[in-house]
């Protein structure tokens, strides 16, 4: 394309767009507290094992609980717990009448039957959007709390007012808590889409076609800017330590419409997605 008649690169901000959310889930919070007297929205994390980046995205996710007016209950359990022993855990938490959501950070050490133990979550208090039952609401179009981050890059989409309905979208990576229910929610949203993964052959063709690109396979700069068609939408889920996305920013901004910066872009949005969704779920167990 012409330099001289090419628009600018928008650079979708999801630091600033969870900012603004969190000021008005804030004043939410405080209406519930209001209607509720005594009752605060309360999300349990657990976290099992000591991998350092779940520490790291479970403390956000309480900080974040902290700075709007709820409550944010952190369970840690040693690496050697048991499936049994989690979702025992999960049970307890399914019947605490001041727990209104639950999240498991993925993932849990591998001797745990981690379906079995998210299936556990009672739906009305899946917050991050991983159970099975959840994930077949959402994929038939029936009412359900969506996976987190993916939601949370259909909430960048729309607050940006970029068109979905009709375009080409490409989400690269399958994993049953992003790149499958992207795909589901992009088509949901009227995308022609395609789903790509580790078996795909001539990945970069994929790519190349795609009006909205969604990197999901975690790894680091793995897709690169040549890939990119001239004016498509970039969304980066990947992170990686030192704030390294899975789509290689260099020349990128020279090519694309728009873009999720990392960090900064898709991770605060997952946050939001996941606060929006406790303080609703609060609503509807507590009314
Ligand atoms: P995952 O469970 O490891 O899944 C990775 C997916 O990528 C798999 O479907 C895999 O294909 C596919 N893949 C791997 N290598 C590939 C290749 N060379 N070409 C094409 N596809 C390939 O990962 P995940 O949990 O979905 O996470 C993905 C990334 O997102 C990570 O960087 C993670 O840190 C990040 N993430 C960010 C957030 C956030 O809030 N920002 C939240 C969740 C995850 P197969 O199915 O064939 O194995």
């Amino acid at each position: 394309m012409n330099g001289a008649t090419r628009s600018e690169c928008v650079v979708l901000d999801g630091k600033t767009l969870a900012a603004r959310r969190e000021a008005q889930l804030t004043q939410a919070s405080r209406k519930f507290a209001a209607r509720h007297p005594g009752r605060v929205p309360t999300l349990a994390t657990i976290l099992v094992g000591d991998d350092p980046s779940s520490a790291i995205y479970v403390r956000m996710k309480g900080d974040a609980c902290r700075r709007v007016g709820m409550v944010s209950r952190a369970i840690v359990l040693p690496a050697s717990t048991s499936t049994n022993e989690l979702r025992g855990v999960i049970d307890a938490l399914n019947q605490d009448p001041d727990v209104h959501g639950i999240l498991l950070q993925h993932p849990v050490p591998a001797h745990i039957d981690e379906r079995a133990c998210f299936d556990s979550i009672r739906i009305d208090k899946d917050v991050d959007g991983v159970t099975s039952h959840g994930f077949g609401r959402m994929a038939l179009g029936q009412e359900a709390f969506g996976a987190a981050t993916p939601s949370g890059i259909m909430r960048l989409l729309s607050d940006y007012g970029i068109e979905v309905a009709g375009r080409r979208a490409v989400v690269v990576g399958r994993s049953a808590i992003l790149g499958k229910p992207m795909a589901l929610m992009l088509s949901n949203a009227d995308a022609t889409v395609t789903l790509c993964h580790s078996r795909t052959q001539n990945l970069e063709q994929e790519v190349r076609r795609a009006h909205i690109v969604v990197g999901a396979l975690g790894k680091p700069h793995f897709i690169s800017a040549d890939w990119i068609a001239e004016g498509a939408v970039v969304l980066d889920a990947g992170y990686h330590p030192g704030g390294i996305g899975d789509i290689d920013p260099r020349n990128l901004m020279d090519r694309c419409s728009a873009l999720t910066p990392v960090p900064g872009g898709v991770g605060p949005m997952t946050i939001s997605v996941l606060l929006e969704q406790t303080l609703q779920a609060a609503e509807s167990i507590c009314s």
